[in-house]
Order: structure tokens, then C-alpha cells, then sequence
């Protein structure tokens, strides 16, 4: 059984629907990290930091608190910028920048990659290349099922050798491991576990998703940002009710979700460790 806690590093004013309407940059991730933080010590859990460059370049420290808590330092690139607004220089220039200021960090490199709002499709799988180049271990970029942002329909679910030809058709073998996000069918619907939808649904309702993830993949992973459990977030005003509803509903539930998250499951495995094990189990069998 394996399930995984992931945790995209960044501040709120990065995601997708807050950046179009530039808002103010008022930075308030090490406000918004140190609950977590704090939880995951409490509850023994273990978490993977997909840690956006920009952060990790203005605040140093708070990778270093991070890293010192035993977490794992991953990339989430440098600025932002869904696949679809770069090309593979300028993406493997952003992961170099990261690579840098992780490095500056925590003097580590990383092993794992997630691209901005799962911007990683047909049309952007030249990303999976630059990163089995640049020596990654795996990808969590993919998100298999349709969303109006983003999502694959029909790809893979398990974790697999990624395939940059075919993103719904896992390789035999590879480098590259892609470790998807969880979306479980679920009275015939789709449901994803994190972000919006963890704030969204009942908190039985994603339970019941990472269960039946689980059981479907033998891996389920959860994600989330700090900023969607922070409830001093800064509220962007002049956005659409739908932008709002998407971005901030739910924000001050989002802590205490992902304290019940972590008594009724063990998160003790980062996606290093996962990943490198179904490597192995792959080769040996
Ligand atoms: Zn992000």
C-alpha cells in the first residue's frame, strides 16, 4: 500500500487562475508552509515538496526547514509557466535555475519534477525527454482525466516507465518514472484527490477516492498547495465568481482536511523512494 502526500510549493499569487489578473506578489509562503510543517511532525508523516524556483531563490530558508524535517525536495520549475508557454530550451533553462537555487538551498539536486497546473499533454511531451536528459527519476506532471484546465483523458493510472510518443501508453521499460496524479472512478464520476476538489467535496468523498485509487493502482497520491490551507491567503478581488469559487473555496477547512488525510492514512514514503522501488520491482520481475 502505498500512498503519497505531495505538496506543491508556491505562492498563491502563482497559480493559474490568480496569475491573469496580476494580482500584488505579497509573499506569504513560510506563513503558510509552517502549519504543515508542524502537522507533519506531529502525525510522523513524510511529504514531497514539488518547490517552485522563485521560492526557493527569495526564501532560502524555508527549504532549508524543509529539507531539515526530512521531506523531499522536488521541482516545480522556476517561474510558473505551463508547459504550453515554453519549449525545450527555455524549459530546460528553468529547470536549471531551480536546480541552482535548490542547490543554494539545500545542496541537493533533484530527483522529481512537476510542471506547472498539469500542463503536460500530447502536444507539451517533449518535456519528458529534457528531463530524462537532465538525469530525473520521475515525472508527476500527468493528470489522467479531463478538467477544463487541464488532464489526459485515458491515460495511464498506475505509475509506469514514462512515454513521451504515447502518453496513454505506458514504455516496458525507461528511465523516466511517471507517477500520475490519483483520479478515481467513483459512482461513475472521476475524482481527483487535492487542490480544489479536497477543499470541494466532503471529506468522506476523497477518502473514499483514495481509497478506491489505491486499490485500482496500487499507489494513490494527494495533492495540495499551502497557500489553499492558509486561511490569511490574500483574496485577488475582481475576479470572475468562478476563478474565486475555484481559487479560495474551502481554504479555511483545507488544514483540518489534511489532518484527517493524515490520521486515517500513511504518508511515509517520499516519491524518490516510491518510484525507485517499482524501478527495482520492474528490472527484478
Ligand atoms: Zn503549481
Amino acid at each position: 500500500m502505498t500512498f503519497e502526500l505531495s505538496i506543491d510549493l508556491e505562492e498563491w499569487f502563482h497559480a493559474e487562475l490568480v496569475r491573469k489578473y496580476n494580482p500584488i506578489r505579497q509573499k506569504q509562503a513560510v506563513q503558510a508552509t509552517a502549519p504543515i510543517l508542524d502537522l507533519l511532525e506531529r502525525k510522523r508523516a513524510k511529504a514531497t515538496f514539488f518547490v517552485l524556483g522563485e521560492v526557493a531563490e527569495a526564501q532560502p530558508d524555508l527549504i532549508r526547514e524543509i529539507h531539515s524535517h526530512g521531506h523531499e525536495i522536488a521541482s516545480h520549475g522556476f517561474s510558473h509557466k505551463r508547459l504550453h508557454e515554453l519549449n525545450p530550451s527555455s524549459f530546460a533553462r528553468e529547470l536549471e535555475l531551480t536546480e541552482q537555487a535548490l542547490f543554494k538551498a539545500v545542496g541537493i539536486r533533484p530527483k522529481g519534477f512537476r510542471a506547472a497546473t498539469f500542463s503536460l499533454d500530447q502536444s507539451t511531451a517533449w518535456a519528458l525527454q529534457v528531463l530524462t536528459e537532465r538525469g530525473y527519476d520521475y515525472d508527476s506532471s500527468l493528470f489522467p482525466g479531463s478538467t477544463p484546465l487541464y488532464g489526459v483523458k485515458n491515460a495511464h493510472k498506475s505509475l509506469h516507465f514514462a512515454n513521451q510518443s504515447n502518453l496513454t501508453t505506458p514504455k516496458e521499460r525507461g528511465n523516466l518514472v511517471e507517477a500520475p496524479m490519483s483520479v478515481a472512478s467513483f459512482f461513475g464520476m472521476q475524482l481527483p484527490v487535492g487542490g480544489f476538489e479536497l477543499r470541494f467535496l466532503p471529506y468522506w468523498l476523497s477518502k473514499k477516492a483514495l481509497e478506491n485509487s489505491e486499490r485500482q493502482t496500487g499507489f494513490a497520491i494527494v495533492y495540495l498547495h499551502p497557500w489553499e490551507t492558509y486561511a490569511k491567503t490574500p483574496r485577488q478581488l475582481k475576479m470572475n465568481p468562478i476563478d474565486a469559487t475555484v481559487t479560495y473555496y474551502g481554504i479555511e477547512t483545507g488544514l483540518e482536511k489534511l489532518n484527517k488525510l493524515l490520521d486515517d492514512f500513511e504518508f511515509t514514503s517520499t516519491l524518490t523512494e516510491t518510484t525507485r522501488r517499482f524501478k527495482k520491482n520492474q528490472i527484478n520481475g
